[in-house]
Formats: structure tokens, sequence, C-alpha cells
């Protein structure tokens, strides 16, 4: 079994060279004390923004800013789950982000009647890992190791739990953002060699086609860079990818894809389910544990077509919200396990609370 296999080799070693390769050093990236962005994301404020890293002199890889791994361990029935934080980000605009922009006094006052923070979005970067019989399933990746210290600690985690790379056979990628693809490159090569990485045929067509449409969206970042990073990663992710459609089954017949177009064109939901239990990981559907559950009709600009993306919100928060399903999400707070609940108009987001196990 996977317990008790040889450690792990070191974060460094799995990617000290990744981004070289695929050409990452030359992605725009900031980092200050407590704020970090997404290669392909934001538009990162001009005071926070250094001068683009040269292709010729990769920026040094920082040690992370916390050391221990950040692994919650607990089950869908009898599936191993873990959550794994990849590390975490803060959009460092206060709201500017999100839209439209005629409700962000509201949105304040949501934020203030929760007690959260108005100087920045905080982003959490989730990665759910599941073991059943012989199957390791990872979802999304993060970002890989980049020369930000706050991100890029999947690693560390699967290390943590005793998961080499060779031992993950199942990997979901629920839609092309670097903050979930970057994860599975390796000095130009897939991180995870045996895994099947299951993405929907609608992401793949879009990324490839001749001219990608961002016609609809705000997002205010390099919209070619972005595109030519992820066919990039595509390229070299070539011989693993396996296209899924709405409804397919992994493996084994315990998660299901789910279509959930909006944040990008093929970007899928998973069902998870064993016994009576199931847990449905809800990937980019909301990027703020207030804002879009207060209404989910709020948006955040990185999303493709923000029209569809709000509709798929509200149904997918209307069907989890009517049956108490347990849910997942990326950038929901760590460990980002918890249920969708109505309120109002709208919806909460009720955390689950810790298990020891017992
Ligand atoms: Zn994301």
């Amino acid at each position: 079994m996977l317990r008790g296999m040889p450690t792990p080799p070191t974060r460094r070693a799995f990617c000290g060279t990744a981004l070289a390769s695929l050409g990452l050093a030359a992605w725009p990236h900031r980092v200050t004390a407590a704020s970090s962005v997404p290669a392909s994301a934001p538009t990162p404020s001009p005071a926070a923004t250094p001068a683009p890293t040269s292709a010729a002199a990769p920026a040094a890889i920082k040690p992370k800013t916390h050391q221990k791994p950040f692994v919650y361990p607990f089950n869908i029935g009898a599936i191993e789950a873990w959550s794994i934080s990849d590390g975490h980000m803060l959009f460092n605009d206060r709201i500017d982000k999100m839209r439209p922009p005629e409700a962000r006094g509201a949105m304040a006052e949501e934020l203030v009647a929760h007690g959260e923070r108005l100087d920045g979005i905080p982003l959490y970067v989730n990665v759910l890992v599941l073991r059943y019989g012989r199957e390791v399933v990872l979802c999304d990746a993060g970002f890989g190791v980049r020369p930000n210290p706050n991100i890029g600690w999947v690693a560390d985690g699967l290390a943590e739990i005793g998961i080499r790379r060779e031992d993950v056979t199942q990997a979901i990628l629920s839609h092309g953002h670097s903050d979930h693809i970057g994860g599975f490159i390796n000095a130009g090569k897939p991180m995870f060699p045996n895994a099947a990485l299951r993405v929907m045929k609608a992401e793949v067509d879009f990324w490839r086609s001749p001219t990608p449409d961002f016609s609809k969206s705000f997002r205010r970042d390099n919209i070619p860079n972005m595109i030519r990073d992820v066919r990039a990663a595509l390229d070299i992710l070539q011989s693993n990818l396996v296209l899924q459609r709405d409804g397919d089954d992994i493996q084994g017949g315990f998660a299901t894809f789910q279509a959930a177009p909006g944040h990008t064109d093929g970007h899928c939901t998973l069902l998870i389910r064993h016994g009576q239990e199931s847990l449905v990981h809800i990937m980019d559907v909301a990027h703020h544990h207030v804002l879009m559950f207060s209404d989910p009709s709020w948006f955040i600009e990185f999303d493709h077509v923000p029209e569809q993306a709000v509709a798929t919100r509200k149904r997918i928060f209307a069907e989890l919200a009517g049956k108490r399903t347990r849910t997942y999400g990326f950038h929901l707070p760590w460990p980002g396990i918890g249920r969708v609940l109505p309120r109002g108009s709208g919806y909460r987001w009720e955390a689950e609370r810790w298990s020891w196990g017992s």
C-alpha cells in the first residue's frame, strides 16, 4: 500500500526548473508582505507591481512562508480524503475585482456585517485528494512552485500524507487557469506521470480554438499571455489528457463530472459519493465565502462569461442548499468543507466543524 513508501523527493526536486521550462519566469507576478497574485489571473495594482522578471534570469524560489504542510484528513464514506492548502493570496485592491461596481457599497456592508476585512479579497487555494482502492485522485494541482513563497505547497502536502507523485492515478483539471493547472507541470513534464488527467472537452476546445473569446470578460490581465501559457501547459500534458463530458464518471464510479460553465467554458464541478455520503467539489463556483453567497449575482472579474457564471452559481447553490449537500470549495477558507445554506434572498457558507476523527 502507499503507507511506508520511500520519502518523496523534495519540493525543490519536484519543481525546480518548471518555471523556466514553462516560461513562467516571464509571467507577471508580485510579492508583498501580505499579498500574492496568480500569474494569469489579476492585474496587480501599480504600487505593488515589480518589473517583470526576465526569462533569462528566473527569480529565485524563496522558502515558503509556512514550513509545515497544512493537510486536513476526512472521509466521504469509505473514501479517504485530504484537503491540502496550496497557499493563499490576497488581492489588495479592496473589493475592486468584484462586480457589478454599483453593488460594491452593499458588498462592503456585507463584509462589515460578517467581521471580514475590507482592504482586500483573500483567496485560499485548496487541493482535494482522494484515495479509494487503487485509485489516488488529485483534484486540481494548485500553482506549482513559483518565486512567490505563499503558494505552491501541494507537493509538501502529498509528502506529508505519504503519496508519491507516481502514485497518483487520476487527476481532475476543473479549468485551465494557472492556480489549477500550474502544479501539474514539473520541469517541462507532467508532474504526475501515471495519472489520467481528466478535463472537460469544452475546456480544451476553448483554449485550443484559434481565437478564444474573452469579449464578455472583465479580466484586466494579459489575455494573450494567458492563452499562450495555458496552451503550453496543455501541450506538456497532452499525453495524459482524457476528455470528459457532463455526467461522465471516473474509474470506479465514485466521482462524476458536472458541467458548470461561465467561469470558463469547460469549468466543471465534481460529485463524489460513497454509500450514503457525498460531497460536491464546486471548484471556482465561488471565490469568496461571504460575497458570492450573500448575493450569487455578485461576481469576480476573472469569470470569462459573467452572466453564465452567475446563472451556474444560482443553479448549483439552489441544488446544494435544497439538499444540504456537503460541499468543498477550491477558494473557500481552508480546509474548505461546509454547506451552502439559505439566508434571506441569498445564501450563506456554513463551514464544517473540525473533526479529529473521533
Ligand atoms: Zn481558481
